[in-house]
């Protein structure tokens, strides 16, 4: 999650609440509060924005964004004047990311909150050449990492004593980022002014995988677990409880119950986090409990094993004017169709039409709502690509969860002792998905 503190910013200049970005709901605004936290106060009155101005379905984004969904042109205006009002501070400028736990955190090698808001500072002359995807992380060591973020400059916090030190990677996310050596923390800010300058010299359009040169692929590295589910210990003896929304969004008012329940646990703020999280800080062990029941009950993810953890999906139908499938509705069911392989090396998107908006990323199996075809298939099954990829329908669409529980028990009977499912399904044939959906097939796998 990107939680940068930045000095105070000018109110309702964060682009994203400026110039929302249309989507086949309505329009959509994205917000990241600037110090990484909202006051209890503050959620509630942004579930009452989220009704007033949109159609109440607030999300929680992969890198821990806050999104407000199905406002028109008129509402943008009153949501931004609901934000002035409640004090929230968006982040403005580069996008540096640092953990939601930055600065509280027992396990912090070190507070990343004070060389993001230096780089910052450092980094605002150069906005205007540099492209708007460019980011930073600044990952403290925290129990929150950062690894599955793809980023242009990436400092992770170097363990030890002594004077603090920094790694410096390049481009990508962690398993695959070019080790660019290590920088004492009083010469970040200038080694990271240098980086981004020879960025910005190649233009608006450059990234850093643009300015290095061409390497042989390596096998990637194995990355840190980023689940903000479970319970995190902070410096002041006080814990922060973690939990998931199902798949990324709540309605505001299954936000005001779990609010209440985070006010009544006696917590200081509520922390939006990557991985779709949202963590209440300040909480004694047993008072989590109740806070962590609460949302259980709301069909909240309590625990970082849980399969939707491991399935995207976009609103679908009927909250989209482009959808062809109600694929939130089907999330927490093709869940279950796949949990067998949903051990997380697999990921699993459910998009209602081929635009995508929940994985813009590949993913391992991709299920596309599209145009029904004569025989009234309207799903279309990706392996290894992105909603964009679907071709055309294969499965009518009450016929996707048996074919996909077939192709669960399909795979599961062909694992084989330690295999993880991504495994299994490699061993695949890249043609022979489709025979495992289709009810005709011989559904045997020999490994
Ligand atoms: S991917 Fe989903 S949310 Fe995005 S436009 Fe298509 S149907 Fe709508």
């Amino acid at each position: 999650m990107n939680r940068a503190v930045v000095p105070p910013s000018r109110r309702g200049a964060c682009p994203a609440l400026s110039a929302p970005m249309a989507t086949g709901d309505g329009l959509l605004v994205r917000l990241v509060p600037a110090d990484g936290w909202l006051t209890l106060a503050q959620v509630t009155g942004l579930a009452d924005a989220a009704r007033a101005c949109g159609n109440g379905i607030i999300e929680i984004t992969a890198k821990g964004s806050v999104q407000l969904r199905g406002l028109t042109e008129a509402s943008v205006g009153p949501l931004n004047g609901a934000v002035d009002t409640l004090g929230i501070t968006p982040r403005t400028g580069l996008p540096i990311d640092v953990s939601p736990l930055s600065g509280i955190d027992a396990t912090e090698v070190i507070d990343a909150r004070l060389l993001a808001a230096r780089l910052h500072d450092m980094a605002a002359d150069l906005l205007p050449r540099l492209g708007a995807k460019v980011s930073v992380v600044v990952d403290g060591g925290g129990a929150i990492s950062l690894d599955a973020f793809k980023t242009d400059v990436r400092l992770v916090a170097r363990p030890g004593k002594g004077e603090k030190t920094w790694d410096v990677w390049l481009a990508g996310d962690a398993a695959r980022a070019l080790p660019f050596g290590a920088v004492r923390g009083r010469d970040a800010p200038d080694l990271v002014r240098s980086l981004l300058e020879r960025l910005a010299a190649l233009g608006p359009s450059a990234r850093m995988a643009d300015t290095l040169p061409p390497t042989p692929p390596a096998d990637p590295r194995p990355m840190r677990e980023t689940s903000p589910i479970g319970l995190f210990a902070l410096k002041d003896g006080t814990s922060a409880c973690g939990i998931g929304l199902p798949f990324g969004a709540l309605h505001a008012d299954d936000l005001d119950v779990l609010t209440a329940a985070a006010k009544a646990a006696g917590a200081r703020d509520l922390r939006p986090a990557p991985d779709h999280g949202l963590l209440a800080s300040g909480l004694s062990p047993e008072a989590a409990e109740g806070f962590r029941a609460t949302a259980q009950a709301l069909g909240c993810l309590i625990s970082a094993d849980d399969p939707r953890r491991f399935v995207a999906a976009c609103p679908g139908a009927p909250a989209c004017a482009s959808a062809h499938i109600p694929a939130r509705a089907l999330a927490p069911k093709v869940a279950q169709a796949l949990e067998p392989l949903l051990d997380g090396s697999l990921s699993v998107h459910v998009s209602a039409c081929s635009k995508g908006c929940a994985h813009p990323a590949p993913a391992d199996l991709t299920l596309v709502g599209l145009e029904p075809d004569a025989m009234d298939n309207r799903v279309a099954v990706v392996r290894e690509g992105t909603a964009g990829d679907a071709t055309r329908p294969l499965l009518p669409a009450d016929a996707l969860l048996p074919a996909l529980a077939r192709l669960s028990d399909a795979l599961t009977r062909a694992r084989q002792p330690g295999e993880r499912a991504a495994e299994t399904l490699a061993r695949l044939p890249p043609a022979s998905l489709e025979p495992f959906l289709l009810e005709s097939a011989v559904l045997e796998f020999t490994p």
